[in-house]
């Protein structure tokens, strides 16, 4: 069995992949594969609406908000953002703490005017900046809340007098979140929500329709709002294997269990990265991310050493991304903590290799 540390796509429970790989043949006993049945058939509408129902339950949505399922990754929210939430003219207000964010405050350029109220790009983004001014007269505040890349996280909304609108795209249900103090939230599914292929969206309907804009139907949330999700063909296996996930989540006890392993999870690792001499955490003690743990060697000649070691003993997906170096060990919800203490051996079987 491999223990898969990747960044997304990532790990999902392995009984959600049988369950998966068991629809694609016959599903719910239609005779039909979930491949081939019609977005619009009733029995993918249940599929819907037990998704949502789910999403609304473990994150406690309230009901003026609406959940979305749309395409296009988070990627394309950082351009659906702007055109949605801005009138002509209108600032927006952007805090960077990485390459996501700064690639959402690139797209939103392409929209309107941008204030990027702090950065952490000059201490290479291993911290997240404390204090800035978020102006009141901005359509919105928005900020990521882990940076899947650099391994920070923030932990705590900031306090904005304008709405919030948050990239979650890699620690939405891994910890309790407050759905309310938000305007909006985006993600890209393929960490803790299901496969690649979808993306989720939950924003307060309040804050739509306001633009003085005509949007392009497609990039409009009020069209998928209004054809619940079925204004285009929604990604149906994407869909219906987040469902899976989202039960499993639900029957290990929800949010608040997920919480409690991944924070056990994340200390375990952190501490082998403090007391091992071999290795380093370059990101801030208090910004460290539960989900993305990403460290490096003081030796760096060492790492594709260690990188070997550890892809025999069946850890795979531990190098860092390209623009950081080292490795990354990504902790999301499907990671099982015995994954974390095997890593842990590995890091100090090797620590005795090179003494
Ligand atoms: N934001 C964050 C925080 C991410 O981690 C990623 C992808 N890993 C993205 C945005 C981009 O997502 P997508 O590839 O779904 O567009």
């Amino acid at each position: 069995m491999k223990h898969n540390f990747g960044a997304g796509p990532c790990i999902l429970p392995q009984e959600v992949f049988k369950q998966a790989s068991e629809a694609v043949i016959n599903f719910n006993d239609t005779g039909l594969s979930i491949l081939e049945i019609s977005h619009r058939s009733k029995e993918f509408e249940a599929v819907v609406f037990e998704t949502e129902s789910l999403i609304r339950d473990l994150l406690s949505v309230p009901s003026n908000y609406s959940i979305l399922f749309l395409q296009g990754g988070a990627r394309q929210q950082f351009a659906m953002v702007p055109m949605n939430l801005t009138r002509e003219g209108e600032r927006m207000a952007y805090l960077d703490t990485g390459s996501w964010a700064s690639n959402a405050i690139k797209e939103a350029r392409n929209i309107g005017d941008v204030e990027v109220v702090a950065s952490g790009k000059d201490n290479n983004y291993t911290s997240i900046p404390k204090t800035y001014h978020i102006p009141n007269d901005a359509a919105f505040f928005h900020y990521t809340s882990n940076n899947t890349i650099f391994g920070t996280e923030l932990f705590d909304v900031p306090n904005s007098p304008i709405p919030v609108v948050c990239d979650m795209s890699s620690d939405i249900l891994s910890r309790k979140i407050d759905v309310s103090q938000y305007g909006l939230i985006y993600a890209g599914a393929q960490k803790n929500i299901g496969p690649a292929g979808l993306t989720i969206v939950i924003v307060n309907n309040d804050l739509l329709g306001n633009t003085g804009r005509t949007l392009p139907a497609i990039f409009d949330y009020q069209s998928h709002i209004k054809a619940k999700s079925m204004y285009n063909t929604p990604p149906v296996f994407s869909i219906y294997v987040a469902m899976l996930n989202l039960r499993w989540l639900r029957l290990k006890g929800g949010i608040e269990e997920i919480e409690r392993e991944n924070i056990a999870k994340a200390r375990k690792l952190y501490e082998e990265i403090d007391r091992n001499p071999l290795f380093k955490g370059p990101a801030d003690l208090e910004d460290r991310s539960r989900m993305n743990v990403a460290f490096t060697m003081e030796d760096p000649s060492l790492e594709s050493e260690f990188l070997a070691l550890a892809t025999e003993r069946d850890l795979v997906a531990l190098k860092g991304h390209r623009s950081v170096g080292g490795f990354r060990a990504s902790l999301y919800n499907a990671l099982p903590l015995s994954s974390v203490h095997l890593l842990v051996d590995v890091m100090q079987e090797f620590e005795e290799k090179v003494k």
